[in-house]
């Protein structure tokens, strides 16, 4: 077992690893191993906060879990999420570990090759391509002498020679396979460059889709069949109930079912704001939004027409805003200040991270302190009449 397998716990060869070591994950369990604890602080965090990040620190050089705990754990943490019996679960489990990795990959990528050593373990990209069978499906831009205008001048190429080193050309199939047009209109094929069976992505998009290919392999196989109240299951039966009665805590007591946007948080109103320049938002992003706006009472409706000067397609809006406010995805809340914060999204403008934990706590304390608010909602339906 190596560093490298533990930071990526689905890469095949992890999945070696761990069949190759003389332990018993049973046993592990019966014995309350570190790689138990570890795994039920793993579905926690996915759950609750969108990362499988240890809170005791970054894997490996500040984590209180050794190299054999934290791969462990990964297995250990499929079992627990499938006990859980809820797909959310899963999806929002495989979601996690997924952001977790690809923000591991981009810190991997970034490192200098001298700082590279095997106390920091890191991957390259070509072998996170080679993992994902992508390594024949993905080029360089700056390997592709023949790129022409069509590449260049669709997508508008700052370099304008073909050449640029941050653009990158997939197959069509594995982007097709990998990509949603439900992430924005600019996912489409139609409004991509593509040339030879080849589409030209970004470096930040290809990371997208790799994020996705994460997201597959995590999902691959969950949930497993485990009777209940047997062997392995018995053994983490009081795990998985801590798991429920958290998720139960999580769950708010209603929507505060106001929409102001006037009163709505910063990353929020950015995230408008950027939606309305015509820029496209991240999934994270759209996710994010997605979730607040479900969160303070919309119905997919509602969410589409306040959307309809945006970036955002109505399709997408649909997909994400219908999962999250089914009986079932309503369980999952926004992300908190801290999950948008290692995204990129939350400035915490004027430290008001102090104040609340996540956007919903913030726009229901503004609009609990509000004088006098005008729903959005009503001047949306007085406009539609009188037109
Ligand atoms: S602190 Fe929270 S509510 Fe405020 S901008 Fe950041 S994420 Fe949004």
């Amino acid at each position: 077992m190596d560093a490298l397998d533990a930071k990526y716990p689905f890469f095949a060869t992890a999945r070696e690893a761990v069949a190759d070591a003389a332990v018993s994950l049973p046993e592990l369990v019966a014995a309350d191993a570190p790689a138990v604890e570890r795994a039920r602080e793993r579905v926690e965090r996915a759950l609750m906060d969108g990362t499988i990040a240890s809170e005791s620190g970054a894997f490996p050089a500040e984590s209180a879990y050794d190299v054999q705990a934290e791969l462990l754990s990964y297995p250990i943490a499929r079992i627990l999420v499938s006990l859980l019996d809820s797909e959310p679960a899963i999806e929002k489990y495989a979601a996690a570990e997924a952001a977790t990795a690809i923000d591991r990959i981009r810190e991997d990528l970034a490192t200098d090759d001298e700082l590279r050593s095997t106390s920091t373990p890191t991957v390259a990209l070509d072998d996170v391509l080679a993992e994902f069978d992508l390594a024949d499906a993905v080029r360089p831009e700056s390997l592709r002498s023949d790129v022409g205008a069509a590449g260049a001048t669709a997508t508008g190429s700052e370099s304008g020679t073909g050449r640029d080193p941050e653009h990158y050309w997939i197959a069509v199939g594995p982007y097709l396979r990998l990509t949603s047009p439900s992430w924005g209109e600019s996912w489409r094929l139609v409004n991509r460059a593509l040339a030879d069976g080849e589409v030209r992505v970004s470096r930040e998009e290809l990371l997208d889709a790799l994020e996705a290919a994460v997201e597959d392999r995590v999902r691959e196989g969950l949930p497993f069949e485990l009777a209940a109240g047997e062997g392995i299951a018995a053994e983490l039966e009081s795990g998985v109930a801590d798991l429920k009665r958290l998720l139960s805590e999580r769950t708010y007591a209603g929507p505060v079912d106001v929409v102001a946007p006037d009163l709505f948080p910063p990353c929020m109103r950015n995230l408008i704001e950027k939606a309305e320049r015509g820029t496209d938002l991240s999934p994270p992003e759209s996710f994010a939004l997605m979730a607040f706006l479900v969160g303070i009472g919309m119905s997919p409706d509602e969410v589409v027409a306040f959307c309809a000067d945006t970036s955002l397609d109505a399709e997408g809006i649909r997909y994400q805003t219908e999962y999250l406010s089914d009986d079932r995805g309503s369980q999952y809340p926004p992300p908190t200040c801290e999950t948008l914060a290692n995204y990129g999204i939350c400035h915490n403008e004027a430290d008001h991270m102090q104040v609340a934990a996540d956007p919903l706590a913030y726009y229901e304390q503004r609009v609990a302190e509000a004088d006098e608010i005008t729903d959005w909602r009503e001047e949306n339906a007085a406009e539609a009449g009188s037109e």
